[in-house]
């Protein structure tokens, strides 16, 4: 007998029959003697819509209020699970996050949990409930509202685990686990049996949303077995097969030797250029154009930066998309004058697009067959960053899906994995 955190997409909650089939998956796993919590997300398109109504009166809405909004799909969700689950005669609870409680700072929008309070789904579980619990949201200490950044049921599920102490979370979506790229994108990716933390914690922050990267974060701090796998297939497909479907998230010391050099190609369009243009190249220019952007509480992610032949050098970095009014609005008001640069240019037209695998760490060239597979494309690199893991450059955005494909079949991810290891042509 396992405990098992098991969590369900959007898509996998989009309706009243969808939900029917979540209820009994649960309810399977229930018979086979394990005891579940559930975390659903809100049904698919319910967060948009509800942010959308908060719009529709302000554009830029009190954070608090959104949170106050927007959690109220989780909470739709938990009790209709709990019906479904009560109508084909299993016992089950639903709890919103403050009544578990699932503690958060005071972040509206992208709160962080802080901790859990286990003792009710506990008791509730030793009375042989269900347990089901709103994904997305928690409290602060003032007992507001929170929520938890989109995508964050995910990271919900995964703490609930790591609190829990969990045999294992498993996160239900609408892809049968983590493919080599986004197959909605790519047709040939491919599924990967398992995938490292880490290689998955990269592969989330560049912008794969099949796991938001702060349940990747608690996955690792807290060793939680997560495994990502379909709420699609028949919901009477035996647990023994289902326990064993999907992608597993490894620990590198699990990892087969044989691991193939690159695991998969992230991509993102949310990120938005800024380039300065003429700034003199003297020390302390880098945080005199970036201190005023991080006191504006704004990330930056990508930047780069040329040392000058002629005194003078041009200065690039990546901000959110939603951002990019409000950096420039800083950079012409604070920066520009005061070191007296040249122009302030914002592009929205970018996107990111990276290559993530382990097997760089031990393999030269890779870099190398990423630029040469862009310039057979025609495709103009503007921006670069390496990490031990990965291989990220910035392209015009209209490329994205045309790099993505190519870098897909240069880097052997076409082929089945074994084919990867051996049958890719690096170092030359
Ligand atoms: P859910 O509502 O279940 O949380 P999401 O839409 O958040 O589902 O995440 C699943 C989606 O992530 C898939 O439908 C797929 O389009 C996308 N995705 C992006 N990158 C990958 C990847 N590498 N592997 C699998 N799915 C990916
Ligand atoms: N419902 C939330 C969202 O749409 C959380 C989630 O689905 O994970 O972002
Ligand atoms: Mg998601």
């Amino acid at each position: 007998m396992a405990l098992i955190v098991q969590k369900y997409g959007g898509t996998s909650m989009g309706s009243t029959e969808r939900i029917g089939n979540v209820a009994r998956r649960v309810a399977k796993w229930h018979a086979a003697g394990h005891r579940v919590v559930v975390v659903p997300s809100a049904m698919a398109g319910e967060t948009n819509r509800l942010l959308g109504l908060a719009r529709e009166i302000n554009p830029h809405p009190d954070p608090r209020e959104l949170d106050m909004i927007a959690a109220t799909g989780e909470q739709v969700s938990v009790g209709l699970l709990a019906i479904a689950l009560k109508t084909i005669g299993v016992d089950a609870i639903s709890y919103a996050g403050w009544q578990v409680a699932v503690n958060t700072d005071r972040a509206y929008t992208k709160a962080r949990i802080v901790s859990i309070d286990d003792s009710k789904v506990r008791a509730d579980l030793d009375a042989g409930r269900v347990v089901i619990v709103t994904g997305f949201q928690g409290v602060d200490d003032f007992g507001h509202v929170t929520t938890l950044g989109r995508g964050g049921s995910d990271t919900s599920a995964v703490a609930m685990a790591a609190a829990l102490g969990a045999d294992e979370c498993l996160i239900f979506t609408d892809v049968d686990g983590v493919y080599t790229t986004d197959p909605r994108v790519v047709p040939a990716a491919r599924r990967l049996e398992k995938v490292t933390f880490e290689e998955m914690l990269e592969m989330a922050s560049l912008g794969s949303k099949v796991l938001q990267i702060r349940a990747v974060e608690f996955a690792g701090k807290y060793k939680v077995k997560t495994r990502v796998l379909s709420s699609l297939t028949p919901p009477d497909l035996p647990v023994e097969i289902e326990a064993n479907s999907g992608t597993l998230i490894t620990f590198e010391e699990d990892q087969d030797m044989e691991q193939a050099v690159i695991s998969g190609i992230a991509f993102n369009r949310d990120e938005a250029k800024i380039t300065v243009t003429q700034v003199p190249d003297r020390p302390g220019i880098a945080y005199q154009i970036l201190g005023p952007i991080a006191e504006a509480n704004i990330d930056v992610d990508m930047i780069i930066q040329n040392q000058s032949v002629d005194g003078t050098t041009d200065f690039s970095f990546t901000v959110p998309h939603q951002e990019l009014q409000h950096a420039l609005g800083v950079m012409n008001n604070k920066v520009k004058e005061a070191i007296g640069a040249g122009e302030i240019i914002g592009d929205p037209n970018i996107a990111k697009v990276s290559v993530v695998g382990i097997g760089m760490r031990s393999h030269v060239g890779l870099a190398s067959l990423m630029f040469r597979t862009l310039w057979e494309e025609g495709i103009n690199i503007q921006m670069i960053s390496t990490s031990e893991i990965k291989i990220s450059v910035v392209i015009e955005d209209k490329y994205m899906e045309l790099a993505v494909r190519a870098l897909h079949k240069a880097f052997g991810l076409d082929q089945p994995a074994e084919g990867v290891a051996t049958g890719l042509a690096v170092g030359g």
